[in-house]
């Protein structure tokens, strides 16, 4: 009887230890590929919510935030937020010519730019965040577009606008969302306003 109970409790403990790896594994939604275990489809690099943009991190800052448009500081100045202790949202993190680190946060509904020694690295998350390089793509401006603060019509306006006929450089696209920079400003505009 003690041997059946014990056997009965072996099985029982393979089961559980099984069904936990089983429930780490997750499909991928955009390519089906079945054994993902990290944060990114080995296959297509699809993230584990199915989008194809770095979903973001949440960290904590350690002072009040100092913020320009474009992660440099001769870009527009995007106003100073919060103070030490306030959880911001990190997309990615690029560096200026003077190799240091900016990130790119979401404050509200504005994606603006700070030091990135102005972030408190929490639990390493910071270390699995994207370092961008502006991929350069001249587009011309085919319908005129007032500019916003992200990647969607819920983002706020920039006071700016971009001109039908003018030039601008694509640095990132989110969806049908193109980040464009021109002189020193660095914005969002629908793709649908540009023609590259
Ligand atoms: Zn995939």
């Amino acid at each position: 009887m003690k041997k059946t109970v014990a056997l009965l409790m072996a099985i029982i403990l393979v089961a559980l230890s099984a069904s936990a790896l089983a429930a780490a594994a997750w499909t991928c939604s955009q390519c089906g590929y079945a054994y993902n275990t990290g944060s990114q489809c080995v296959s297509c690099g699809a993230y584990k919510n199915g989008s194809t943009s770095f979903p973001g991190v949440t960290v904590t800052t350690n002072k009040k935030l100092a913020t320009r448009t474009g992660p440099g500081t001769q870009y527009d100045g995007a106003g100073s937020f919060g103070s030490a202790g306030m959880s911001v949202t990190v997309y990615s993190i690029w560096y200026d010519a003077g190799n240091v680190a900016w990130a790119e946060v979401l404050i509200g509904n504005r994606r603006v730019y700070t030091g990135v020694s102005r972030l408190n690295n929490d639990k390493n998350r910071l270390n699995s965040v994207p370092v961008c390089y502006s991929q350069y793509r001249s587009a011309r401006v085919t319908s005129g577009s007032t500019v916003f603060y992200g990647p969607g019509y819920s983002y706020a306006l920039q006071d700016l606008s971009v001109t039908s006929g003018n030039y601008v450089s694509i640095v990132s696209t989110e969806n049908d969302w193109a980040q464009v920079e021109w002189g020193n400003h660095r914005g969002w505009v629908p793709l649908s306003c540009l023609s590259y």
